[in-house]
């Protein structure tokens, strides 16, 4: 579904991304795991172009992204393209980015309505839906901060999966979270994995990793310093900053 050859980005001097290749097929989850800096969002940010790089691939269903002009001054060229890209990789935060004045339901209804057309009743049928099923099919008239972080990142995944998309990007989703609010979170994005939903994860947590990838990525200063499957990545680490970085880690 995504697949990223050689990416590289800076911001100005700064060289985030060296060189990264990932990809992500049909139904696979792609863990990203590394130090604070190491560039695990802006990996993420650049496959869903939200942010531009300077240099290599990104291919969407095997559709190169086109570019016009190239290093710093390189865009994405086609708008079409883009758009098409975007939506169908929705992005979950750390920080739930709910609209606050707006119901959860409403939250979840927005961006495909507005970004993608698509009919209201149609749409909130769906969304109704996609709410109960990350558990908080109740919640639908109440305002995001009336609930609790917990039930505001399932809200955030239920909006990500009302888009329909191909894939899902998550960043940290559960690093915002106190650690029984965490473990609902966990649970929901365990779920999806079970259902084989294609999936990009930077976290923290090394044991929801270890137990939904298919394939574990971990990166050092813009680099891929090591990456194979859970059993190799967390039981049989080669790299020593692999290694000291999960002595580090819990
Ligand atoms: P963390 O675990 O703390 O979230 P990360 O691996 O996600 O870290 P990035 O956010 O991708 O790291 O940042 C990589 C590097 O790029 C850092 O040195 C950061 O300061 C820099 N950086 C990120 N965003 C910008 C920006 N908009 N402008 C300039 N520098 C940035
Ligand atoms: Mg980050």
């Amino acid at each position: 579904v995504i697949e990223i050859r050689d990416l590289h980005k800076a911001y100005g001097q700064l060289e985030v991304l060296k060189g990264v290749s990932i990809s992500a097929e049909k139904g696979q989850v792609i863990s990203l795991i590394g130090s604070s800096g190491s560039g695990k969002s802006t990996l993420l940010r650049c496959a869903n172009l939200l942010e531009d790089s300077q240099k290599g691939d990104i291919l969407f269903s095997g559709e190169p992204v086109e570019w016009k002009g190239s290093g710093l001054n390189r865009r994405p060229a086609n708008q079409k393209q883009l758009l098409r890209i975007r939506t169908n990789l929705s992005m979950v935060f750390q920080q739930f980015n709910l609209w606050s004045h707006m119901t959860i339901l409403e939250n979840v209804m927005e961006a495909p309505i507005t970004v993608l057309g698509r009919d209201k009743s149609e749409t909130e049928a769906k969304a109704r839906e996609y709410l109960a099923k990350v558990g908080i099919g109740d919640k639908c008239d109440v305002y995001p901060a009336q609930m609790s972080g917990g039930q505001q990142q399932r809200a955030a995944i239920a909006r990500a999966l009302c888009m329909e998309p191909e894939a899902l990007l998550f960043d940290e989703p559960t690093s915002a979270l106190d650690p029984e609010l965490e473990q609902e979170v966990v649970k929901v994005i365990k779920g999806l994995a079970a259902e084989g939903r294609t999936m990009m994860i930077v976290t923290h947590d090394m044991r929801m990793a270890r137990d939904i990838s298919d394939h574990v990525v971990f990166l050092h200063q813009g680099l891929i310093e090591e990456q194979g499957s859970p059993d190799q990545v967390f039981g049989a680490p080669k790299s020593e900053r692999l290694q000291q970085f999960l002595s580090h880690s819990v």
